[in-house]
């Protein structure tokens, strides 16, 4: 598996709408005992439509910042 960032779930606030499987372009997304979960990792496109929908804002698509390596000033 590689080192891809994934959406992340709330269980806690999700309510089991079950909308994020049934919006998911790429169904990386299915309900598994009534909570979602991201059973294909590899398919999921990172689109932002399972945060853009959940009525509960219980998904939250995690963005990597990647800084630039520090300069090497000389003043
Ligand atoms: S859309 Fe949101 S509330 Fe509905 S199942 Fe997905 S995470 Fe839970
Ligand atoms: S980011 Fe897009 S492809 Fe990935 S799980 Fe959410 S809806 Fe599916």
């Amino acid at each position: 598996m590689d080192d891809k960032i994934l959406p992340t779930i709330d269980l806690e606030r999700c309510t089991g709408c079950g909308l994020c499987a049934e919006l998911c372009p790429t169904h990386a997304v299915e309900m598994i005992d009534a909570r979602p979960a991201v059973v294909r990792v590899q398919d999921c496109a990172y689109c932002g439509m399972c945060e853009e929908m959940c009525p509960v804002e219980a998904i939250g698509l995690v963005y990597e910042i990647v800084l630039p390596p520090p300069s090497e000033s000389s003043s």
